[in-house]
């Protein structure tokens, strides 16, 4: 069932005032919206400010007329115009068709009989706003398919399909592509001293201050897995992303969320691992993610509660070096 709405909005386009304002008056008197336009230029000029549910269209019209304005919407929409319920005189078959190849979504002649275009409106109205509906619930979807629950930022499948979008586009731009894996620190015993769900409320805490702690609208910071976290920086040096995640341990040590398990310090903390190249077809994506996940590795060694930097160096050269930033 359709869920109650504001009215629907038509848009009614007839040169002739008379057939205008008796369309009008019916249509409001079965509840809804109208706006009118007398010619053709007119209607897409309101179309366009507008956004109508439904747009019932005059064939004969001047200045532009009615297939004519369809022709239009269905360029400008890009297909997806409201429907469009033609009203005219033209009864004849080669109107008819012609009316419904250009996108006329329904057809009714003058005289108008008023309880058929009743029905046709109700029927064409309840269609778009089911289509709306559609439209959006896919749109949610798609959403969540990207989104990791627990913690509201990017999920891991989101992680690796921007990871290549963003090889991509550093491959073509020659511009350095940065990634940061950060893990929770002493994270078990966090879990074991004060529960598995102040361990999620943990976790939701860690991921809203890494997003914070990120810049650009193009860098994502996502859940890799567990208690770890990735972040791509597209179009970001070593040096930049070294100095992000130096903030990103800094910002979660001063959140100051106490930790008395950890063998580090009295609050939560994170190490971070980073890694940045420019993608040239000597790597592959899994180089980055792999040296980052070392750097960590170096992170976690040197006490934890740090970022360390690694060269990304072609496994045939030699062996990455690591550096704490
Ligand atoms: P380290 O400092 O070396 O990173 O030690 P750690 O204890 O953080 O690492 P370890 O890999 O031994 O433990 C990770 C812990 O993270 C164990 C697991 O129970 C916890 N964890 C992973 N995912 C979740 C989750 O979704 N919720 C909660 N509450 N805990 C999680
Ligand atoms: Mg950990
Ligand atoms: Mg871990």
């Amino acid at each position: 069932m359709i869920q109650s709405q504001s009215p629907a909005l038509i848009l009614v386009a007839d040169d002739e005032p008379f057939i205008r304002s008796m369309l009008t008056r019916y249509l409001v008197k079965e509840q809804y919206q109208v706006i009118e336009a007398a010619d053709g230029e007119q209607a897409l000029d309101l179309y366009e400010r507008h956004h109508p549910d439904l747009v019932l269209l005059d064939a004969l019209m001047p200045v532009m007329d009615g297939f004519e304005v369809c022709q239009r919407l269905e360029t400008l929409t890009n297909h997806t115009h409201a429907p469009i319920l033609m009203i005219t005189g033209l009864g004849d078959e080669q109107s008819v068709d012609h009316a419904f190849e250009i996108g006329v979504i329904d057809y009714i002649t003058k005289p108008i009989h008023w309880a058929v275009l009743r029905q046709r409106v109700r029927r064409l109205i309840m269609q778009t706003r089911l289509e709306q509906q559609l439209r959006e619930a896919n749109r949610q979807l798609q959403q969540m398919t990207m989104i990791d629950s627990l913690t509201q930022v990017a999920n891991r499948r989101r992680f690796d399909e921007y990871l290549l979008q963003e090889w991509g586009r550093g491959a073509r731009d020659r511009t350095s592509l940065s990634l940061i894996i950060c893990d929770i620190d002493c994270f078990k015993p966090y879990n074991d001293h004060y529960g598995h769900q102040a361990g999620d409320y943990c976790l939701q805490r860690i991921a809203a201050t890494l997003s914070q702690c990120v810049n650009r609208p193009a860098d994502l910071v996502s859940r890799y897995g567990g208690e770890e976290f990735a972040v791509v920086l597209p179009a970001t040096t070593q040096a930049g992303a070294a100095a992000v995640a130096s903030g990103m341990v800094r910002t979660v040590y001063d959140l100051a969320l106490p930790h008395k398990g950890s063998d580090i310090a009295d609050v939560v903390t994170i190490s971070c691992g980073v890694a940045s190249l420019v993608p040239t077809p000597d790597y592959l994506p899994f180089d980055l993610v792999f040296t980052a996940d070392q750097a960590l590795y170096e992170a976690k060694a040197s006490g934890r509660n740090q970022a360390q930097t690694n060269l990304v160096i072609p496994a045939s050269l030699g062996k990455p070096t690591s550096v704490m930033v």
